[in-house]
């Protein structure tokens, strides 16, 4: 299918985009990247927290970039100082009911607000007035939910209802008042609909919504994120390891994930525990005189191999069966197949997975 393409001019350079672009994804095709707090490619575009404001050439206002479409010969400047000045007041506008500990925040680092506002030299609001006292929502074992620290940009929201359907957040209240929360505004661990897949944490840009389990562990620019599959089912979804002085502490979602971007399932997201298991077995057990007792790798594969030998030269090829797991890797369940037909000799080789 023919993309029909329009031309328009980001920064004083030429670019193009595919017809019913809007600017911000004009820009970042062109490598420009536009600041923004609620955009989320992987969510519907939502325009709420205005940061992505840019000066179109015969607009007398700034229009939001994540929700103006292209057209052809526009004339964009993603960073004029009437925008600079602009994205200044909606931060300062912002904050000003924030508690600003990011001294102590979790997600400092990794914190959107916090990286804009120093991005534009702000340090405090302009606007201080009320500030919110929410109790913490500590209630579960996987998310601490921090709504001082809510912006109210909607990712959460949109992301529960579109990318896991769960449905469980929704806007309570206007003004002030208003929420990103559960349907009665309930604990998450009380309200009806959530799976505990951490969506919502993994869109937050900031710390209202973060992993209790990295919480007090590092500080962000500590961790080292290491690539992995997720080894809880066949589907395959990656996700990086958070990963301090050789240790994992967490799971991090990974937008470049080719299976599943940044959705996880609460497994794969939060049952990483396991690794450091005390009752994990680490090495192998033959059961002698009725007793396990701990053996060599060396000793078992021979006990293995033994065995195996004995069982096909007694009953035949036939006798033999292999059930192999999702939970294995493509090419750990390769080699089952290869082992069970060209050892020994058999095509009875199956799958968990499979039905
Ligand atoms: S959420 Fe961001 S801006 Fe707010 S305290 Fe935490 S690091 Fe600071
Ligand atoms: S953890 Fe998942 S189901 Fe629960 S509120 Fe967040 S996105 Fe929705
Ligand atoms: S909790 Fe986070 S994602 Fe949800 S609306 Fe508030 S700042 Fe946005």
């Amino acid at each position: 299918m023919l993309v029909e393409l329009v031309k328009l001019n980001i920064n004083g350079r030429e670019v193009e985009a595919p017809a019913g672009s809007t600017i911000l994804q004009a820009a970042e095709l062109a490598g420009i990247e536009i600041p923004r707090l609620c955009y989320d490619k992987e969510l519907s575009p939502l325009g709420a927290c205005r940061l992505c404001v840019v000066e179109v050439k015969g607009n007398r206002l700034l229009p939001a970039s994540c929700v103006t479409p292209i057209s052809a010969g526009m004339v964009v400047d993603t960073e004029s100082p009437a925008v600079a000045e602009a994205r200044k007041t909606i931060l300062e506008l912002l904050i000003a009911n924030h508690p600003l500990d990011c001294m102590t925040c979790d997600k400092l680092g990794d914190c959107k607000l916090a990286d804009y506002c120093y991005k534009y030299g702000v340090k405090d609001s302009a606007f201080a007035g009320e500030k919110h006292d929410y109790a913490i929502d500590d209630s579960n074992p996987f998310i601490i939910r921090d709504l001082n620290k809510c912006i109210l940009c909607g990712a959460c929201v949109r992301a529960c209802e579109e990318l896991t359907g769960a449905d469980n957040l929704s806007y309570l209240n206007r003004g002030f008042h208003r929420k990103a929360t559960t349907a009665g505004d309930v604990d998450y661990i009380d309200s009806d609909n959530c799976v505990f897949c951490g969506q919502c944490v993994a869109v937050c840009p900031t710390g209202a919504l973060t992993e209790k389990t990295l919480a007090g562990k590092a500080r962000r620019w500590d961790i080292d994120r290491v690539r992995t599959t997720c080894p809880f089912c066949g589907t395959g979804c990656n996700f990086d390891l958070a990963v301090k002085e050789g240790k994992i502490i967490g799971v991090l979602s990974n937008p470049d994930a080719p299976v599943n971007q940044r959705m996880l399932c609460v497994k794969g997201r939060f049952g990483w525990d396991y690794i450091y298991n005390e009752k994990r077995l680490t090495s192998p057990l033959i059961k002698k005189n009725g007793k396990f007792e701990t053996a060599s790798w060396d000793e078992a594969y021979d006990l293995i191999a033994t065995k195996f030998k004995e069982i096909k030269d007694k009953y035949g090829s036939e006798s033999f069966a292999a059930l192999s797991s999702a939970r294995c890797t493509n090419e750990e369940n390769f080699l089952v197949g290869k082992f069970t037909r060209a050892v020994m000799g058999t095509n009875n080789v199956d799958h968990c997975a499979r039905t």
